[in-house]
């Protein structure tokens, strides 16, 4: 596995191996977990190069966020690229990606309004710039992104497409521990009694997908009653919990029958203690 932080070199090697087959790329924040191996793997499915970036983009932090304590563990995030078998390491410093003047910000609009936009503002737009640096400096046919991320990869589907890019986003369902808790760097903040609460998110989720399948006239504001009800157990305190077409993702009002919506999707936000857990699940499918 090659390593390299320069965006050229990343550049050259990619274009080398463009002229014999697709590549794909992986875009992460390192400290990788079976979620990230996951979405590694479906990209070996997809191409014959396999890109993965490790960047702590300063860009999407908030000043009040976790961006000085952000798990790092560069070392050990190599050997298990390597065992993955994966081609290119990319890990750009930040004064590489981001050299004194560096002035330009891409925002996507409307789906980065609601949920998450909210309560981190500048955040989409330090993810999508990012991604389009990442995307620039590979030259890819294939980006792979994560569920877990949902407002995230939505977001970056409408860059690509909005800005012609020749290149496929392909997302990866939720990776998930033993109790249903979605994988995520972040977990590792946890204290046991926290790492006990964080449990029921998941369980809530899949109570509302149940409820939400069998209880048919149920509107959005009385499955997120019960979603809310579910998680008042544990103190964890909700930062948001909505009901949105994956669509545009705008929040469903309260009256809106679930019935009604086009694939609908509850998404959440808490803080427990003081790490921020987000997850998401179709109101649809099983497992999604
Ligand atoms: P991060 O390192 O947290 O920025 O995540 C890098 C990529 O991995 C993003 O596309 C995430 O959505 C994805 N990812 C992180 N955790 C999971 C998970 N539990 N399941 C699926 N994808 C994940």
């Amino acid at each position: 596995m090659k390593i390299l932080s320069s965006p050229e070199a990343a550049y050259q090697e990619s274009l080398r191996w463009k002229q014999t087959g697709n590549v794909a790329l992986v875009p992460t924040m390192g400290a990788l977990h079976e979620g990230h191996l996951a979405l590694v793997r479906m990209a070996k499915q997809l191409a014959s190069r396999v890109i993965v970036s490790i960047f702590v983009n300063p860009l999407q932090f908030g000043p009040n966020e976790d961006f000085n304590r952000y798990p790092r563990a560069f070392e050990e995030d190599c050997r298990k690229l390597k065992d993955e078998g994966v081609d290119l390491l990319f890990a750009p410093t930040a004064t590489e990606f981001y050299p004194e003047g560096f002035s330009t910000r891409v925002s996507v609009s409307a789906l980065a309004e609601h949920l998450c936009g909210r309560s981190r503002p500048g955040h989409f737009e330090g993810v999508a710039t990012v991604c389009l640096k990442l995307f620039q400096s590979t030259a890819v046919d294939f980006a792979v992104f994560g569920e877990k991320d949902f407002q995230q990869l939505r977001v970056l589907e409408q860059m690509v497409t909005d800005l012609n890019l020749p290149l496929k986003v392909v997302p990866h369902p939720i990776v998930r521990e033993a109790d249903g808790l979605a994988m995520s760097s972040r977990n590792r903040y946890l204290s046991a009694d926290e790492r006990a609460w964080a449990g029921l998110i998941p369980k809530a989720l899949k109570a509302a997908q149940v409820r939400a399948q069998t209880l048919k006239d149920l509107t959005a504001g009385e499955l997120i009653k019960l979603v809310r009800n579910d998680l008042s157990a544990a103190p964890l305190r909700i930062e948001y919990c909505e009901i949105a077409s994956e669509k545009d993702l705008v929040p469903q009002r309260a009256e809106s029958p679930l019935e009604s919506m086009i694939r609908p999707r509850l998404l959440l936000a808490v803080k427990n203690g003081t790490t921020r857990l987000i997850d998401n699940l179709s109101l649809l499918k099983e497992g999604a």
